[in-house]
């Protein structure tokens, strides 16, 4: 009878929990999808008790499924990065709602600090931009402005999504990965430390915050009476860390881009922590004997939630693979362009209050040129960052891609013909969770080291560029116009 790694992928719109067999086969799953509030415009949060409660149940669906927990070797735990929890160190229960990553409600705090000359100093010290994207200045808002925070006291415990959830497993270990700890913007990615300096800057008591970690290892035992299981956690790291881990990105230089409700580009830069000229971030891709690995990463705000947003807002489409066959069918773009600011612009522009865009619209397009221009601006945001990691010192020879977005063939063909390099889509597109299973599966003594648990990463199928040179340039000098005037605007 086999035996499994247990992963838990916390995601931004669902928490799934996986089986994995030691040779990287996924053996079963269960998911549940999350809630989504947005209380006022820019606001966006989650209610962790919903995440804890559907973790929970996943695991226990999963455990079931594997035929017990004795079947199962140990957790490996991935996350959505920088949605920031409050709770009571007490019951474990939240103080207040989550405040999640695309949640834009600090713009006026880190411009602020950006007019009082922070910005560099912050980014030499955690690689990061001050932006409200980072926990940090989300920690310090809430602090200010929710009292159940001040009541709590000594009670009152911070963590990111993993953090929480490690938490409430084991029942009181309050520790956090050094991947996720470097999206915060207290750590200084050198030190492996809080930063001291800055957690007087962003309000935030360094005794709120969990202790650094490794990402393999000892990272606490399930309790019985809560899991019914005393099962290991052995590997923790931020969702797009385990993808670049997923995609056997372990060698400086090789790069892989996740399409999921955002989309990130992380090239490994080896373990030497680089500062970006062009605004990328620079952060640890994973930690383990204490040994810090870095990547240069893009950040792109919105991808599939932007086709999300045109299924259930604006209600263009009734499912989001529809736009597959619907951007196939057209020629071209007739001219349309969307700039898909709808939370800000990320890298390389990092424009908090930036407006979308809808531009080049006559009485020739119809609604399917929206979809396919939705589709497209994946390339185009892509092909603006290439350059700048080119400029960077990192650039792409090939690309990895991953996430939900690229079960869309046509838009990874799209992708391969505006970057003009070649596209390389694993058969098993889930790397996330497959990162977690290996940084687990090391943990746990099945391998040495990543390199050993590359073997669990199955078949890759390719796309090269069909497109001319001429034609690029051409729909690239639209898509120019398009952005440098949402950036000015
Ligand atoms: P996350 O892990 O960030 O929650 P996923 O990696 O599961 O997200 O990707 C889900 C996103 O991918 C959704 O926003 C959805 O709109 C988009 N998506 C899924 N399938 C397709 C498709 N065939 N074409 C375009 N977008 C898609």
């Amino acid at each position: 009878m086999s035996k499994y790694i247990l992963v838990i992928d916390e995601g931004t719109t669902s928490t799934r929990a996986m089986l994995f067999t030691p040779d990287g086969k996924c053996h079963d799953s269960a998911q549940l999808e999350l809630t989504q509030y947005y209380p006022e415009p820019g606001y966006v949060e989650h209610d962790a008790e919903e995440i804890w409660q559907n973790s929970l149940s996943c695991i226990q669906d999963v455990i079931a499924k594997a035929g017990g927990g004795d079947k199962i070797i140990s957790i490996g735990i991935t996350n959505q990065r920088e949605t920031i929890i409050f709770w009571d160190k007490r019951t474990g229960k939240p103080l207040t709602k989550a405040i999640v990553w695309q949640d834009r409600r600090t713009s006026d705090i880190c411009n602020a600090l950006k007019d009082a000359g922070h910005e560099d100093m912050i980014h030499e010290r955690t690689g990061l931009r001050l932006d409200p994207y980072f926990s940090a200045s989300k920690i310090g808002w809430a602090l200010k402005n929710w009292p159940e925070l001040k009541e709590a006291g000594d009670h009152l415990a911070v963590g990111t999504v993993e953090s929480y959830l490690i938490f409430r497993l084991t029942g009181g270990l309050h520790i956090s990965d050094a991947t996720n700890a470097s999206r915060t913007a207290l750590m200084n990615i050198d030190s492996g430390e809080w930063d001291d300096e800055l957690c007087d800057l962003f309000n935030v008591p360094k005794s709120i915050l969990p202790q650094i970690t490794d990402c393999v290892g000892d990272l606490g035992v399930c309790n019985t009476d809560v899991v019914g299981h005393a099962i290991k956690i052995c590997g923790s790291a931020g969702d797009q860390q385990a993808a670049t881990i997923g995609q056997a990105c372990l060698k400086n230089g090789q790069s892989k881009a996740t399409f999921g409700t955002g989309a990130f580009i992380l090239t490994n830069t080896g373990t030497q922590s680089r500062r970006s000229k062009n605004r990328l971030l620079s952060t640890i891709v994973w930690q383990i004997d204490g040994q810090r690995h870095y990547a240069l990463e893009g950040s792109i705000f919105v991808a599939g939630s932007l086709i999300q947003w045109l299924r259930d807002d604006v209600k263009l489409i009734t499912a989001a693979k529809d736009s597959e066959e619907i951007a196939r069918q057209l020629d071209n773009n007739g001219g349309v362009y969307i700039v898909p600011a709808l939370s800000g612009l990320g890298a390389p522009h990092w424009k908090a209050d930036a407006k979308a865009m809808i531009c080049g619209l006559s009485f020739a397009s119809s609604k399917d040129h929206i979809i396919r221009a939705a589709l497209e601006a994946m390339a185009y945001q892509s092909y603006d960052l290439k350059a700048a990691f080119t400029d960077d010192g990192g650039e792409w020879s090939e690309l990895r891609v991953d996430g939900g977005m690229v079960n869309n063939s046509w838009m990874v063909q799209y992708l391969a013909d505006i970057l003009n390099v070649k596209i390389n889509r694993p058969d098993f597109v889930e790397t996330t969770a497959l990162g977690a299973a290996m940084l687990a599966a090391v943990g746990s003594g099945l391998y040495k080291d990543l390199k050993e648990a590359a073997v669990m990463i199955g078949d890759t199928t390719s796309f090269t560029c069909t497109m001319e040179d001429k034609e690029r340039k051409i729909i690239l000098e639209g898509w120019q116009k398009a952005v440098d005037f949402v950036v000015a605007d």
